[in-house]
């Protein structure tokens, strides 16, 4: 078969392994930053002064005021705070939240950021930044906001609280599967996709049977550092979409959210991408029906598999399939208002995903 693809090779450093942590100042140095703002989300305040404090002279303050989704007050603050504070850079510790602001900071005012994740969102891989503002989020992909540098310190990830680690695993996971099957899809992708999966669908059940577990904590993080080049490389497709919405119009919690709704996703999808479910196939076991696997696998997880536990009211489901079919991503199978809220009503259920017709 005829291949086509581009392939971008995006400019990243990435330094990995237990204990890492303790080289930030010398990598904070190296990329050439010596007055960096810390930001953190309020519940790591102790970790971001932590590394303030080993920071010493190089760090200027601690913004411990991340949240979900980016509000653009937070990063209006941010952004002042290192403006009065003149600081050349931001090192952002902790998931998705605290590093989606350092990328605000850097997207407004230029300033490159270090990024220590201590979640499996993936954020830190990618350039692509979101701002929420009266309700609505806007997200975008510029090359300013992909961060300089990435720690990875397993270390960092032990006190990561089991189900938050069961469902920013799998939030990892969707990343890989929707990068399997997009449009713009590459080899050299395809194979980091693959090997996340198999590395952070190993490792989730070790990691929720015991967090201290260094070595099943350092594989979850290698497949969330794949899982997250591949959302970077690659444009998203109906997961990311429903999970999107579902968290923009009811505000459903983002991990969980993503842990819920992928297998009826890919269950969707599968039909029309026989090379991707074969890589799944490949990554999780062998056994040829993907969707039910990530399926079982959040139920031995102990996950959320409905979106009714999360919180959304079964009358929810025509609104959101309107919004999704309203503005739909690039999506492998059709999408259709009847077919999505089809999807929707076994996702809220809990029931097994099933291909359902589109
Ligand atoms: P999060 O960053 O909101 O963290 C959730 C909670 O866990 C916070 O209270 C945080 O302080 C805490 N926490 C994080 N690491 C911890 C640790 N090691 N020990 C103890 N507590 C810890 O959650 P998330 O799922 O990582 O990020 C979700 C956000 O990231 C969403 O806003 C989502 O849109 C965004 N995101 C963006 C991208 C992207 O490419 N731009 C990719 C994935 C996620």
């Amino acid at each position: 078969m005829t291949r086509a693809f581009t392939y971008v090779a995006l400019p990243m450093r990435v330094v990995f392994g237990a204990g890492v942590v303790s080289t930030l100042p010398e990598e904070v140095a190296a990329v050439g930053l010596t007055r960096v703002l810390v930001l953190c989300s309020p519940e790591q305040e102790g970790t971001g002064r932590r590394i303030a404090a080993a920071l010493g002279n190089r760090a200027v303050d601690v913004l411990a005021e991340a949240r979900m989704h980016v509000p653009v007050e937070v990063a209006e603050r941010a952004g002042d705070a290192a403006r009065e504070l003149r600081a050349d850079g931001g090192v952002a510790v902790g998931g998705g939240s605290a590093i989606g602001l350092g990328k605000a900071v850097a997207l407004q005012h230029g300033l490159p950021v270090v990024a220590v994740p201590t979640t499996y969102a993936g954020s830190e891989m990618t350039p692509v930044w979101g701002l929420t503002e009266g309700g609505t989020k806007r997200t975008g992909r510029d090359s300013r906001v992909l961060p300089v540098s990435v720690l990875y310190d397993p270390e960092l990830t032990v006190t990561l609280p089991a189900g938050l680690s069961a469902t920013s695993g799998v939030n990892a996971l969707a990343h890989a599967v929707e990068g399997l099957y997009a449009p713009d899809a590459s080899p050299i992708v395809s194979l980091m996709a693959e090997e996340g999966v198999r590395a952070m669908a190993a490792a989730l059940p070790a990691v929720v049977a015991d967090g201290d577990d260094l070595d099943a904590r350092a594989e979850a993080q290698y497949g969330a550092w794949l899982c997250g080049a591949v959302l970077g490389a690659t444009t998203m497709s109906l997961h990311h979409k429903l999970c999107h919405v579902l968290g923009g119009a009811l505000d459903l919690p983002h991990a969980q959210t993503h842990t819920v709704v992928l297998p009826h996703a890919l269950a969707h999808n599968a039909p029309a991408v026989p090379r991707a479910v074969a890589a799944l196939a490949r990554a999780l076991g062998g056994l040829d029906d993907p969707a039910r696997q990530l399926w079982d696998l959040a139920g031995r997880l102990g996950a959320p598999r409905s979106l009714r536990e999360l919180g959304m009211a079964e009358h929810d489901i025509p609104r959101v399939a309107d919004l999704v079919v309203a503005d739909p991503y690039a999506n492998p199978r059709p999408v259709t208002r009847d077919g999505i809220a089809a999807l929707l009503r076994r996702a809220w259920t809990g029931e097994p995903p099933a291909a359902l017709s589109p």
